[in-house]
């Protein structure tokens, strides 16, 4: 008998029909004799819809009552999973984080999990039951509910299958795994079939959607076998796990892009020790997440500095760093959200030279203009113009060869 943690994201359970579905399959799953531990999102756009309502009162909110309100999402879907489960004959039992023992730092909207005290979730599980539990949402030490950051419930998930020692964590979405490239921009995208926990990681955190990174990273901590699969066919799906499992390593297995960029230049910037340190640690002071960095050419004693940060954070930071130009005394800057970033993300390319030349090769090719690089072991950026991303992640697939099977 084989213990699973299922999770079903909100597209999944966005309805009753959506629901029935879900339980039907849990049932299903049940009667092979594996013992069920579900995870749920909030119906549909559920979250968006109490952001909005709280947005009527003003902007300026207690992070503490707004983890109240969002919480309820994820209590509703939990029930609602419960009773349907029940009415087919099926026992179910929902509990909302705390009481599964979910606990988390105090940091609302985006606490941490710290532990689990699984106790009442095994006792529940012995009875027979389905247990059915609230994604998203923990207690601090403090006893507040707290929540996880958006996308949160996949963290919830991988959690609980480290914590109960699952066989395995099903996310189950609205499409059919992990794709090599967004499918909605090239045709030939393929499903992967296996992806490392560094590769999707990569995958997650440059914007591939379908696992929240935080859930990728705990999976990879705790070595938690996680499958990516459709909630509404029988398809196999995706299975992230530990690269030593996989016969062999794609040189590039995917490409990733991400939007959600803004780059931000400061000219003329004086070359002297502790400048960039100025700039910075301002910005890290106000937990501003900088991705790129660039530093150009010196003229005279005198360099341009270009970096990147998330879009969201613009506003942001645009004070800050003009406050810094005023400091440091440079000529000025420029800023937009006009850029994306790509990626090529693959295992194997650390063992093989030539592959980011490959990149830039079908990048000139396209004639597209990279304004900024970064690498790791694993992967390759560039900072493109928003207006050339769905090209780029075509040139990139056919490079590739992403298309063929594996
Ligand atoms: N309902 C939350 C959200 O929309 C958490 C989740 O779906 O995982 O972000
Ligand atoms: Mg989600």
């Amino acid at each position: 008998m084989a213990l699973l943690v299922c999770k079903f994201g909100g597209s999944s359970v966005a309805s009753m029909d959506k629901i029935k579905n879900v339980a039907l399959r849990l049932k299903d799953m049940q009667s092979q004799g594996n013992e069920l531990v579900v995870v749920v999102s909030a119906m549909g756009d559920t979250t968006d819809d109490l952001l909005a309502l709280a947005a009527e009162i003003g902007d300026k909110f207690s992070t503490r009552e707004m983890d109240m309100l969002l919480a309820t999402g994820e209590q509703q879907s939990a029930a609602l999973l419960a009773l349907t489960l029940n009415s087919m004959k099926c026992p179910a039992v929902s509990l909302c984080g705390w009481q599964a023992g979910i606990r988390t730092d105090g940091v609302h909207s985006k606490a941490r999990i710290t532990g689990i005290k699984a106790e009442r979730i095994n006792n529940e599980l012995a009875t027979g039951s389905i247990v059915v539990i609230a994604g998203f949402q923990g207690i601090s030490p403090q006893q507040n509910i707290t929540t996880l950051g958006r996308g949160g419930s996949d963290t919830s998930a991988v959690a609980l299958a480290a914590a109960l020692g699952a066989e395995r964590c099903l996310i189950f979405t609205d499409v059919n795994g992990v794709y090599t490239a967004d499918p909605r921009i090239v045709k030939e995208a393929r499903k992967i079939d296996r992806i490392s926990y560094e590769e999707m990681l990569e995958m997650a955190s440059l914007g591939a959607g379908v696992l929240q990174p935080r859930a990728a990273e705990f999976a990879m901590h705790y070595n938690v076998d996680v499958e990516v699969l459709n909630s509404f066919n029988n398809e196999s799906g995706t299975i992230i796990t530990e690269g030593s499992k996989m016969e062999k390593q794609r040189i590039v297995s995917g490409i990733a892009h991400d939007l959600n960029v803004a780059r931000i230049a400061l000219f003329d910037v004086p070359d002297q020790p502790g400048v960039a340190m100025t700039i910075f640690k301002v910005l890290a002071e106000n937990k501003i997440n900088v991705d790129m960095v660039i530093q150009g050419g010196m003229r005279s004693n005198r360099n341009d500095i270009a970096f990147t940060i998330e879009s969201d954070e613009l506003e942001k930071a645009l004070p800050l760093v003009n406050d810094v130009v005023m400091k440091i005394g440079a000529s000025g800057m420029s800023y937009g959200k006009d850029v994306a970033k790509i990626s090529i993300v693959g295992a194997g390319m650390q063992s093989n030279p030539g592959v980011a030349a490959a990149m830039f090769e079908a990048l000139a090719d396209a004639n597209i203009n990279i304004h900024m690089i970064s690498t790791s072991e694993i992967k390759v950026s560039c900072i493109i113009d928003e207006t050339e991303v769905n090209k780029a992640v075509q040139a990139l697939h056919n490079k590739f060869r992403l298309e063929e099977a594996e």
